[in-house]
């Protein structure tokens, strides 16, 4: 293969060990095969790249936004270049069909063109003075150094989403990938110093002890923002701590999608969005419906074609062509879905298809779809991250809208519906971040990614994305 990284951290535009030389092994979910072994790093290793970070700062955030533009726009011809090779370590390290290890790339990539587009858009105001001899102009200053803190399920687009917009406005970070999957972040950072962008901007700090890094780059006073993607539980842990240094933070955390397919719905259009919302990426992201709420008249329908449909998933590893659900991550992650399942199914839930472990291996997890759901059941009220399609049945408008938003989570809520008027309606009243009407899948660059209530808050992509990493300076200029 080509070269992409060495088994190491990136510190100041090196490769380097971790100081007391402990290592961690990165297996692949789809057979439990070693992928690598690298260096599991510690609070030294931490503290080297905050320094690094820190003192690449100054001449970074110096450079003209056009400057950086360039290098960023390197960066994202390089990550495309090597999009296959890019593609199988992911789909290796993570699981996922290769096919759709190369989308997420495309996604990924598609953030570091959007922030170089943007580096150069980060405009400041002037404002009517109150005072006849006095002017007042705003700009906007990159916030500092950024610590990032990713998850596993988009090893790729979850970096590109903060590093891109943070290195666009000057600011440079920290990465500390998941432990699952740290090497397509090392591979990012390598592509990163072909791309010419300078030493100790983007660093990158593998380890398998993610609280003690952690709480090192959320201790440090010099780290000024944390970006977070990945569970509420953790995320209300850093923002506990980042509050001894007043950071600031972009929390994106878990959801409870909601799915609504209305009465009046297109059943075929319905379906479609139900499949690729659902059973994306075996159902492992933060934005997949993990509710669906059926209308009385449509539901027998809905249910039957879903069926029809899931049936035709391929289950198998990632790296076979005719893959469509690779294995699940890890072994939590398939016991966490066997526990809901049976807990719901104990409630009175009905397996309709699938409900146990798949024959390929220890990972991987029937498609399985599951009627009679009640608000009791956890399958209803937990983020299942698996690839169960949870059927609930409901009557009218109004208790669709009152259960979808019944859960401390707002990130993205999906619903069907011919209606115009009930279109906005339901759009209007659901308590979410991000909704797709008459679509499935939601996610692109050019729009803000993000979620409400407990599932966050900060935006990711569009222009929106790039305030997250700017702070708004005003100054007053007198004796005018
Ligand atoms: P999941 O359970 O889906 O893996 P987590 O929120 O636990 O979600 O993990 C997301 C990211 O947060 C990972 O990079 C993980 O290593 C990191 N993480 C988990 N716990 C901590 C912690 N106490 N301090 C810092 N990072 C953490």
């Amino acid at each position: 293969m080509t070269f992409l990284y060495e088994p190491k951290a990136f510190i100041d535009g090196r490769w380097v060990d971790a100081a007391d030389g402990l290592r961690f092994a990165v297996r692949d979910p789809a057979d439990d095969s070693l992928v690598d072994e690298i260096a599991d790093c510690g609070a030294e290793e931490a503290d080297a790249a905050i320094a690094a970070a820190s003192a690449a700062l100054p001449s970074w955030r110096a450079r003209t936004a056009a400057d950086r533009a360039q290098l960023l726009h390197r960066w994202h011809a390089l990550v495309i270049e090597n999009i296959g090779a890019l593609a199988k370590l992911l789909t290796r390290e993570m699981g996922k069909p290769l096919g759709e290890a190369a989308a997420e790339i495309r996604y990924g990539a598609s953030f570091i063109q959007w922030f170089a587009e943007e580096a150069r858009r980060a405009y400041g105001e002037t404002i009517p003075s109150p005072w006849p001899s006095a002017r007042i102009v705003t700009s906007r200053q990159p916030v500092g150094v950024v610590a990032a803190i990713t998850p596993w399920n988009f090893p790729v687009a979850m970096v590109t989403r903060k590093a891109a917009p943070a290195l666009a406005a000057g600011c440079t970070m920290v990465l500390k990938p998941s432990e699952d999957t740290p090497l397509s972040s090392l591979a990012l950072a390598e592509l990163a110093r072909r791309a010419g962008i300078p030493a100790g901007v983007f660093n990158v700090v593998p380890t398998r002890r993610a609280a003690l890094v952690g709480d090192r780059l959320l201790d440090s006073p010099d780290v000024r923002k944390i970006s977070f993607t990945g569970s509420t539980e953790t995320g209300r842990k850093l923002l506990a701590r980042a509050a001894a240094t007043v950071k600031r933070a972009s929390m994106e955390l878990g959801g409870n999608a909601p799915f609504i397919v209305f009465d009046d719905a297109d059943l075929e259009a319905a379906v479609d969005g139900a499949m690729a919302s659902k059973y994306r990426n075996a159902g492992q992201t933060c934005v997949c419906a993990n509710r669906f709420l059926v209308q009385d008249g449509i539901h027998d329908r809905f249910v039957a074609r879903l069926i029809e449909r899931t049936r035709q998933l391929k289950v198998g590893p990632g790296m076979a062509a005719d893959t469509t659900i690779g294995p699940l991550v890890n072994q939590r992650a398939v016991e966490k879905v066997e526990a809901l399942l049976s807990a719901s199914v104990e409630a009175g839930a009905q397996i309709a298809l699938g409900g146990a472990r798949h024959a390929q291996g220890e990972l991987f997890f029937e498609p399985t779809v599951v009627t009679g759901v009640t608000t009791a059941m956890p399958l209803w009220s937990d983020e299942v991250f698996g690839p169960v399609a949870s059927i609930l049945r409901f009557g009218t408008e109004d208790e669709a809208v009152a259960l979808a938003n019944a859960t401390p989570f707002g990130l993205a809520a999906y619903f069907y519906t011919a209606d115009l008027g009930r279109a906005w309606r339901v759009g209007e009243a659901l308590e979410f971040g991000m909704v797709g009407i008459n679509e499935g899948v939601l996610s692109t660059e050019v729009a803000p990614f993000g979620g409400v209530k407990q599932s966050g808050y900060g935006r990711e992509g569009s222009s929106h994305g790039l305030d997250e990493y700017l702070d708004v300076k005003y100054m007053l200029m007198g004796g005018v």
